[in-house]
């Protein structure tokens, strides 16, 4: 991996530097809080599922971008593949058909569950949600959209019209009319909450900012046959889910079901260049790009660059059997979650997960938020959850191995016992 070439007081300089530009320029409150907790020396290189600061310390990443890093840092063959595009043509001309748009979307084509047949690239998950939301109510001419209670599906306004949690909403009312949601994973209310005015159902197959919240087997399922019944379209939010993450290369796939419409992004740019999609089936893209084809555009969404990108996460996640790895994987990961919880059930409620996504319930969240802290010392890095702060996530490259995983583990043991110390010397 790239050394670092900085003595320690240049790194005291630099960091200071950082933290003073993000304080007048970037966002006082991230610089401050990250400060105070102890991360204040910047990021410098990452490899495999190690990233380095700027000192030199290295971390085992168990936030994996949020989802990004499912290859892990700089994967050979995606960093290869955007080099050899970006000393010929990164960005695109805005005038010609590009090859590696073509042959990307041609093969999420054939990779993607059912009927999906076209392919929109853009630039990131929120983008790929408004496009979907936009295709739903042209292909309708209806304006509802329902999703579900604790959704995460972006901070745009109308993916944030479909997300679940009202400090992220609130202070930016009106949001876009014709949204409203349901509980999770419960059929009857979306049955019930599904009227004329519907055009479509968002939802995420495992809600993962919510906290890894885990639906029946059979909710899906049933999901798509209510929005049959009823006549209404099923887009399926795969940002975070797609490309191996719950253990299938989809989870359309885990779950038996064909979306109308479908959601990428994160995993989809190989952890190496911003891409995000979303696909639909013929009639519903004929409604959509028909009669103009620039209906909806983008000027850097689908570049050669992020085409070539994704083209190499596809075959490599593909290649590499990752899907397959991450469900081989998933009883090590939440096997050991359990066995801490049975520990110290009084400080963990619950644990859950798919594939390489978990998610750990604290009963306090400012223990939870201890926890994560104490781990980052430690050298492992694990995630808070956006719309449920008692969770702690670990969402783990798909390359992780199982020594790494134990020991993530070993350490999440010995900061919840540190923890527990804590909460008992106060008491
Ligand atoms: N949808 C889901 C399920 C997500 O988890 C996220 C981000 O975490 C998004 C959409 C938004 O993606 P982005 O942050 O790239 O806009």
């Amino acid at each position: 991996m790239n050394p670092v070439p900085f003595t320690p007081d240049e790194v005291e300089r630099i960091a200071d530097d950082v933290v003073e530009k993000y304080r007048e320029h970037v966002n006082p409150g991230a610089a401050n809080l990250l400060k105070f907790a102890g991360f204040g020396v910047p990021e410098w290189a990452g490899e495999g599922t190690i990233v380095r600061d700027m000192s030199g310390k290295e971390y085992l990443d168990f936030v994996g971008g949020y989802g990004v890093f499912s290859l892990g840092y700089c994967h050979p063959k995606v960093v290869a593949a955007v080099e050899e595009q970006l000393h010929r043509l990164p960005l695109k001309t805005q005038y010609f058909l590009s090859q590696p748009v073509a042959d990307l979307c041609a093969l999420l084509a054939e990779v993607t569950p059912g009927r999906l047949q076209y392919t929109f690239l853009c630039n990131s998950g929120t983008e790929a949600v408004e496009g979907a939301l936009k295709c739903a109510r042209v292909f309708t001419r209806k304006p509802g959209i329902i999703s579900a209670v604790g959704a995460f599906h972006g901070k745009s306004l109308g993916s944030l019209s479909a997300s679940g949690r009202e400090v992220y909403k609130e202070p930016f009312y009106p949001l876009v009319p014709g949204f409203r949601q349901v509980p999770f994973g419960e059929i009857e209310p979306l049955r019930e909450a599904i009227d004329q005015d519907t055009a479509a159902v968002i939802l995420e197959a495992v809600q993962g900012e919510a906290g890894v919240r885990v639906p029946p087997d059979d909710y899906l399922k049933q999901v798509r046959d209510v929005c049959d019944e009823k006549g209404v379209l099923l887009i399926l939010d795969e940002v975070r889910t797609g490309f191996g993450r719950l253990g299938r290369l989809f989870a359309a796939d885990l779950y038996g079901i064909e979306p109308d419409i479908i959601c990428f992004g994160k995993a989809l740019g190989g952890g190496v260049m911003p891409v995000g999609a979303f696909m639909a089936r013929a009639e519903i893209w004929d409604a959509m790009f028909g009669e103009n084809p620039w209906l909806h555009s983008s000027t850097f969404g689908g570049s050669p660059l992020a085409a070539a990108a994704g083209l190499a996460a596809v075959r490599t996640t593909i290649e590499e059997k990752l899907p397959e790895r991450a469900a081989a994987l998933e009883p090590r990961l939440l096997g050991g979650l359990r066995r801490i919880q049975e520990r110290y059930p009084a400080i963990i409620t619950e644990v859950r997960g798919k594939g390489l996504l978990a998610g750990v319930q604290f009963a306090d969240a400012d223990v939870a938020k201890l926890v994560i802290t104490a781990m980052g010392h430690e050298g492992v890095l694990v995630a808070y959850s956006l719309n449920n702060p008692c969770v702690v996530r670990l969402e783990p490259p798909l390359i992780v191995t199982e020594a790494e995983i134990d020991r993530a583990l070993s350490v999440m043991e010995e900061c919840i016992e540190g923890a527990a110390s804590a909460l008992d010397g106060l008491m």
